[in-house]
């Protein structure tokens, strides 16, 4: 009942781009989750029907939705005088104009650290997007490479991407992934995980025994899981426009 109602329809408030409603059959009632990494509210409901109670229980919700999506690091979109976490600093966005090869400039006694990606305005999210992802990937081939020749293990691949709920992952066969966004955090952090996904090479799983191996490779455990578990929504919001 109340179905085809006959009130009219409320227009709809324009929608907000951090909440997102999907549904989600295997749910058994409309529910709200965060998902930090994607930096957006998940409103799930079991079915298509019951959408539109889904929008009346977010909107119910609204507060407490907000609170949740405040609590978000702010975004760090890629912008000309914007700053973007890389290494673990901050660097400055320069974009030139013409056409040059994008370059990470260190700091001075002077000058910020600066990224310096010739680009028109709206390239510039693009080049620095790509610029990060072929930094990652050439420091994290190193690392793995060095890790996987303390072991004398074999790594047959190394990707790239952009992952949401973990840094790195190791599956069967020494096939490794990991997180484009691992650049942006201090080198230690980088260090640690590629030295944890390469221990994985051997102890498929976290015992004491992977524990111990790990520590072999590296002496910085504690303070990178402690980084990560500060600091990983800080990665999430490296690149993000809201
Ligand atoms: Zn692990």
């Amino acid at each position: 009942m109340g179905f085809f109602s006959k009130s009219p329809a409320r227009p709809d408030t324009p929608a907000d781009p951090r909440i997102e409603f999907k549904v989600q059959p295997r749910a058994r009632r409309i529910s709200l989750k965060m998902d930090n990494a994607r930096r957006r509210m998940i409103v799930n409901a079991p079915s298509e029907r019951q959408m539109p109670a889904a929008r009346r229980f977010a909107r119910d919700k609204a507060d407490w939705i907000a609170v949740h999506l405040e609590a978000l690091p702010p975004a760090q979109p890629f912008e000309k005088g914007g700053y973007v976490m890389y290494q673990g600093a901050p660097a400055l966005i320069v974009s030139p104009p013409g056409r040059g090869r994008p370059r990470f400039e260190p700091a001075t006694e002077h000058s910020p650290a600066k990224l310096i990606v010739p680009a028109p305005p709206d390239a510039l999210d693009g080049r620095v997007r790509r610029f990060l992802i072929k930094q990652a990937r050439e420091a994290v081939t190193q690392c793995t490479q060095y890790h996987a020749e303390q072991l004398g293990v074999t790594v047959s691949k190394i990707t790239v991407r952009d992952t949401s709920s973990r840094w790195g992952s190791c599956a069967p066969g020494g096939v490794i992934s990991y997180s484009w966004r691992l650049i942006c955090a201090p080198p230690f952090v980088l260090d640690y995980v590629c030295a944890h996904e390469v221990a994985h090479i051997i102890e498929a799983n976290h015992s004491r025994a992977f524990w111990d191996l790990l520590d072999t490779l590296v002496d910085t455990v504690k303070p990178a899981k402690k980084w990560l578990n500060t600091n990983g929504a800080k990665l999430h919001a490296v690149g993000a426009n809201f």
